[in-house]
């Protein structure tokens, strides 16, 4: 989005105006013109001259002050704590998997990946009672993820010997473009695969595979936050086991480094008063 300014789109806080002021809220970040089509149909997602918390046109959250539309907030019920509300975006990003693709009682579900929006993916299918096989790196997250899945390393790697083709929908994760060729020779025939993972340079898939085997490719970004917190309320998953660091806020370069190391996972930044 080539963005310039504060970034930071996943926070809790409190509302300092508007109708729910002096209430602890979360916001979506998708801030539409409130005229078009998609604004009118009450879902600013695709709203064509949208501003985006920290990522397209509006201040983020790494910041004492942050401002969104009043009708972008949620309040958060009493019992979510604050380390589990910050979670309310990606958690609601991984939601919006179950928005994007119907999954009947049959239906098996991978993931490929094992980092924080992979873990999330499989917290939230797993909310939808799917048993979830997990395509990974790192055998110590299987803690990470809910009961009764699996996680198996060394599947997509460059050099990992072919799968058979068996998941009816992959959810690909990784982070990485580089692993979509993998990925995809894991759906069966007529097959989805979803992408979730954002990257800024090209890729490149072999197409003839979608073509010959009928495989549907499905995008899925922003997801709603009224499920993830019904989930966060209801049947929370122990997502504060991914928080590894917390900084001031006047150390957040600092922060910003180590959430950038190999197998850092979460960081919060804190802002005080
Ligand atoms: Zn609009």
């Amino acid at each position: 989005m080539h963005f310039e300014g504060v970034p930071g789109h996943e926070f809790v806080g409190v509302a300092l105006d508007g109708p729910l002021a002096g209430r602890r809220v979360v916001g979506e970040i998708n801030a539409g013109c409130g005229e078009c089509p998609a604004c009118r149909g009450g879902d600013p997602r695709h709203c064509p001259t949208r501003t985006v918390l920290g990522i397209l046109g509006r201040p983020g959250a790494f910041a004492e002050e942050l401002s969104l539309p009043t009708g972008n907030l949620l309040p958060v019920p009493e019992g979510i704590s604050d380390e589990l509300a910050v979670f309310t975006e990606p958690l609601a990003a991984a939601l919006a998997v179950l928005e994007a693709v119907p999954l009947t009682p049959s239906t098996r579900v991978g993931v490929a990946g094992d980092g924080r929006l992979g873990i999330l993916v499989a917290h939230a299918l797993a909310s939808a009672g799917k048993e979830v096989v997990v395509f990974g790196r790192h055998p110590e997250r299987q803690a990470l993820l809910p009961r009764g899945c699996e996680l198996v390393p060394g599947v997509l790697e460059a050099d990992s010997p072919p799968r058979r083709p068996e998941w009816e929908v992959l959810v690909e994760a990784t982070g990485s473009a580089a692993v979509l060729a993998r990925a995809l020779e894991l759906v069966r025939p007529r097959g989805t695969l979803v992408l979730k993972t954002t990257v800024e340079e090209a890729s490149t898939l072999p197409l003839a595979p979608l073509v010959v085997n009928e495989i549907r490719l499905v995008g899925s970004r922003c997801g709603r936050f009224a499920p993830a917190l019904e989930l966060l309320a209801s049947d929370p998953p122990p997502l504060e086991k991914m928080i590894d660091h917390r900084f001031p806020l006047e150390e957040a370069p600092g922060a910003l480094e180590v959430a950038g190391r190999q197998g850092c996972l979460k960081v919060l930044i804190e802002v005080s008063g």
